[in-house]
């Protein structure tokens, strides 16, 4: 535990977006913080995202989650175009819709005009989005806590309790992992495939989604490569690319976007999104008495979510202390 007047020490269980997000606003209000993961990046889920800020989170603490990540990544990108851009994101429909739940707080939401619409595509409703680049992302997080002081150690836990005595808490960011280190049964796998392609020149900037019959279509086009997928597959666990859903996934994006013909591929990914039917966020308390806020089960919108999720991290482990209100909360 802490000695009277000292800055507490927390341990971040989790090196991916969740983890690390939470870990620098747990520094920026004072805390003095540890990482503990079995993988780091570039090797953690987060790693494989195509990770654009999606406008599908409409309800529930999950809207203000990503609205507070939507402000933050306004003003980051400013500052980091290598690896936050912003791009209009396009949510294409078969048939035409009247309300396309693109969500309050969007900025310019607009219909495409029919004439601009790829073939095959009845309706298409845009709104202004962020694409991270998530490897260079999370390498920049990773440098902002190594600055701040924050110490890295890769290790695999078999249970929270496992966390060294000496912390006053812990958070739990252990995405999928969770399913055995909680435990927690709701979790379940949803497996996801990405092409990396280069970026073909004549390719607009913008994002392309289209979501139909259990098939994910999408084109991310990110600062010098763009990302291609994709799958939703619940409760596969294959970490081993597939062939034929890469030949699949290429076919698909260039009917959307034809540019996309002949475009190198550099790189095809597998992550296994930590699915949960809630993202779970709140405290409890461990047999031998430590406080510990969990943050997982964000399935396909960590990203969306992570500052969000971040700061109520931070006020939860701050009430743990006694300090809600005190030092920067
Ligand atoms: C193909 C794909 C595309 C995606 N696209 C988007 C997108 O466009 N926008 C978006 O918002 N989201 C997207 N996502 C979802 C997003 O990537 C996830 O929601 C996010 O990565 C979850 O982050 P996390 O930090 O909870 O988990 P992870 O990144 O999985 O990190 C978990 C951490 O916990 C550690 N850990 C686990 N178990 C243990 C243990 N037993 N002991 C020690 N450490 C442990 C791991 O090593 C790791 O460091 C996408 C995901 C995929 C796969």
């Amino acid at each position: 535990m802490n000695a009277p007047g000292s800055p507490p020490s927390i341990a971040v269980v989790g090196s991916g977006v969740i983890g690390l997000s939470a870990a620098l606003r747990l520094c920026e209000a004072g805390c003095k913080v540890t990482v503990l993961a079995r993988e780091r990046p570039p090797q953690t889920t987060s790693n494989v995202a195509a990770a654009y800020w999606s406008p599908g989170c409409t309800e529930g603490p999950q809207h203000k989650w990503s609205l507070e990540t939507l402000r933050v990544l306004e003003k980051l990108a400013a500052q980091h175009p290598a690896f936050l851009s912003p791009r209009r994101f396009w949510k294409l429909f078969k048939r035409p819709v009247a309300d396309p739940s693109l969500g309050e707080g969007m900025s310019r939401i607009q219909r495409l005009p029919q004439g601009q619409l790829p073939e095959g595509i009845g309706d298409a409703w845009g709104c202004d989005t962020y694409v991270i680049h998530a490897d260079r992302y999370l390498a920049w997080l990773t440098a902002q806590l190594e600055t701040q002081g924050v110490r890295f150690e890769t290790r695999e836990l078999r249970a929270l309790s496992e966390v060294p005595p000496g912390f006053a808490a812990i958070v739990n960011a252990s995405g999928l992992g969770a399913r055995e280190l909680v435990p927690d049964a709701g979790m379940y796998a949803i497996r996801g495939q990405v092409v990396r392609v280069e970026l073909p020149g004549a390719l607009p900037l913008c994002i392309l989604n289209h979501h139909e019959d259990d098939v994910a279509t999408y084109v991310v086009p990110r600062q010098d490569d763009c990302i291609l997928g994709g799958t939703y597959l619940y409760r596969e666990e294959q970490r081993a690319a597939d062939e034929a859903t890469t030949a699949a996934i290429l076919e698909r994006c260039q009917r959307l976007a034809p540019q996309l013909q002949g475009a190198r591929i550099l790189e095809v990914k597998v992550g296994l999104r930590p699915g949960r039917d809630a993202v779970r966020l709140g405290c409890e308390r461990m047999r031998d008495g430590r406080p510990v806020v969990h943050a997982y089960g964000h399935g396909p919108v960590g990203f969306t979510l992570s500052w969000g999720c971040a700061s109520q991290v931070k006020r939860l482990v701050l009430e743990t202390q006694g300090m809600a209100g005190t030092l920067q909360a």
